[in-house]
């Protein structure tokens, strides 16, 4: 599926800023803009004219530079319905489920709440793309800051249910390799996981980003979302517990890691 260019470039430490462009229409989209400097940059040596920006959630390293790019480029701009009042700059907000018309592209917002309460994770069905936002992370998942332990699972239980294994996945942050230690402690026979944690190791001294990822491969990689999976949960000494459970237990021990 090669409908959706697409560029990601570091924005202030470890921020992932990305842009996609729809070949067919033309619609270019930011995802979260924690800085606007790197974007224009991206836009000038693309000659990509920004048409929308979508926000993830309301954290201030993913829309500081709202409102530059917005000015800059006159992009609309559409994020959480939950951040009406904390996101300045909104011109148009969605709810779990909306299916929207992006200038010509599909693009379905799923609720993903736990980091946060009004995290919007963005699928684009058509190019085979996704946004997680600080939900999910590659070998990783976000910190639960304004939900719960239960709320996050059933968030990352149904992004591995809504989005097709081959989708290729962003994210916001550039956490793989400290990621990638406490998995290995929590699944060290895993080979998949073992393959991957040395790419990310050979990515990370060569100063290449480990993003995007895919969702076939953080469901055979990635701790969090292997809570699913009874033999995984055998191994942690809870045999018969339920994917949630698990789940807590590995969010908490990562958490104190
Ligand atoms: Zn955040």
């Amino acid at each position: 599926m090669t409908r959706l260019a697409r560029r990601q470039f570091i924005c202030l430490t470890d921020n992932y800023g990305v842009l996609l462009k729809d070949e067919v229409s033309h619609t270019v989209i930011a995802v979260d803009v924690p800085d606007a400097a790197p974007y224009l940059q991206e836009l000038r040596e693309t000659g990509w004219r920004l048409t929308h920006i979508l926000i993830t959630h309301h954290h201030w390293d993913h829309v500081q530079g709202l409102s530059a790019l917005k000015q800059a480029t006159g992009a609309k701009v559409i994020g959480p319905a939950l951040s009406r009042d904390k996101i300045q700059d909104l011109d148009d907000v969605v709810e779990d489920g909306d299916t929207l018309d992006v200038g010509g592209l599909r693009v379905d917002a799923l609720a993903t709440p736990g980091h946060t309460l009004d995290q919007i994770s963005w699928h684009f069905p058509e190019g085979g793309v996704a946004h997680t936002g600080d939900t999910l992370f590659s070998l990783g998942c976000g910190r639960v800051f304004e939900g719960d332990l239960a709320m996050m699972w059933a968030s990352l239980a149904k992004l591995m249910r809504q989005l097709p294994d081959e989708t290729v996945i962003y994210c916001g942050h550039e956490y793989t390799l400290s990621n990638a230690r406490f998995a290995l402690a929590m699944d060290p026979d895993n080979a998949a996981l073992r393959q991957r944690v040395q790419e990310v190791e050979r990515l990370r001294s060569e100063h290449l980003p480990t993003l995007p990822t895919t969702m076939a491969r953080e469901k055979a990689t990635n701790p969090f979302l292997r809570a699913a999976d009874p033999v995984f949960a055998e191994k942690l000494g809870m045999a018969g517990a339920a994917p949630a459970e698990v789940f807590a237990k590995l969010r908490n021990a990562k958490d104190t890691f």
